[in-house]
């Protein structure tokens, strides 16, 4: 069988409903989906962890059962869902699932991950490794690794952001870096995103994957439901199987040819003046932030300072604000410089 998840320009799509809720459902997605070509893989959620208890939790088992029925009927598509123990890959075996899943509060466990793998051992099955919820980039790569290091070929990472402290209006913080990183460490790993979980929102569904598209990504999970707002899980993020459609109109596919124009090359070596620039400016700050801190020291004053660090943030935000930057990108990128000044004072 040809791998589900390639490098390519031609993005995968991956679309379903955030859970499987029954037969009928699932089938309506199926049947609101098929004609479209660009979609080769129906997500089902058929085990569900949800934040806090009480919810639901999904329809376990039967859900197989009825996607096993519905496959007959729809042979262009893969079926994928998520796993999170290991008898659900077996479970999911005998039931014709083609694609499994690794959720971002399982990644985050190496225990349950090589759990997982050995269950996967032998299997055709690909396997999907969504981002762990907290933001580190080896225990992702090292999820990635325990799923290849039992065989499985047909991998594919999943960048569906990540709880910080701060989540600047998203669900989950995409926290873009993070996969940039991955890409440039693990550039032969198929990257897709999941707009759906990153946003929360409907209305961040065609931005995100407009954004996923540019940073050369290979694919996308989009959670789509014929009735989005009476969904049982996740309504609030689903679109139907028609606004997926127009999204996927809507993206423009970009042509990554490596050799680039000649005046974006100009424009390039310009960039990279600045960004010399901005590290010799940083490296000045730091020097000057090192001999208050040395100041503070003399008089016993603590380093951290409220009302000062209030002033330059507001400040700061103020003049971005004016030279049209993007008031989240100031904010964050004032706390890290204050941050990186409390620790060279406090050496
Ligand atoms: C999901 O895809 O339905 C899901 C629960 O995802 P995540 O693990 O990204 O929260
Ligand atoms: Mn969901």
């Amino acid at each position: 069988m040809d791998k589900l998840f390639t490098i390519s320009d031609k993005p995968t799509v991956i679309a379903g409903p955030c859970s499987v809720e029954s037969e009928q459902q699932l089938r309506l997605v199926a049947e609101l989906l098929n004609s479209d070509h660009r979609i080769s893989l129906l997500r089902c959620g058929v085990w569900k962890p949800r934040t806090r208890p009480g919810g639901f939790e999904g329809m376990g088992e039967p859900a197989l059962k009825w996607i096993a029925a519905i496959k007959k009927d729809f042979p262009k598509f893969h079926f994928c869902c998520e796993v999170a123990r290991p008898e659900h890959i077996d479970l999911c075996q005998q039931n014709g699932i083609d694609a499994v899943w690794i959720g971002a509060r399982t990644s985050v466990n190496p225990f349950l991950v090589s759990e997982l793998a050995e269950a996967m051992k032998g299997s055709n099955l690909a396997v999907m490794v969504k981002n762990p919820i907290t933001p580190d980039v080896d225990l992702w790569i090292g999820a990635l690794e325990r799923i290849q290091q039992v065989g499985i070929n047909d991998i594919a990472a999943v960048h569906r952001g990540f709880s910080t402290y701060n989540n600047f209006g998203y669900r989950n913080n995409p926290l873009w870096e993070i996969p940039i990183e991955i890409k440039r460490r693990l550039p032969q790993m198929p990257l897709l995103c999941d707009p759906s979980h990153i946003g929360g929102r409907r209305e961040l569904v065609a931005s995100l994957s407009q954004m996923a598209l540019d940073l050369h990504y290979d694919g996308l999970m989009i959670e789509c439901h014929p009735n989005p707002d009476k969904a049982l899980t996740d309504s609030q993020q689903q679109i139907t199987p028609a606004e997926l459609t127009s999204i996927l109109d809507g993206l423009k596919l970009r042509t990554h040819n490596e050799a680039a124009p000649s005046d974006m090359n100009r424009l390039r070596e310009q960039l990279d003046v600045i960004d010399t620039q901005i590290l010799q400016l940083l490296s000045q700050r730091m020097k000057i932030s090192k001999d208050i801190g040395a100041i503070k020291q003399h008089h016993n004053m603590p380093i951290f300072q409220p009302q000062r660090w209030q002033q330059v943030l507001e400040h700061q935000m103020e003049t971005g604000k004016e030279m049209g930057l993007n008031e989240q990108f100031v904010k964050e990128l004032t706390e890290k410089i204050h941050s990186e000044s409390l620790r060279v004072q406090e050496k």
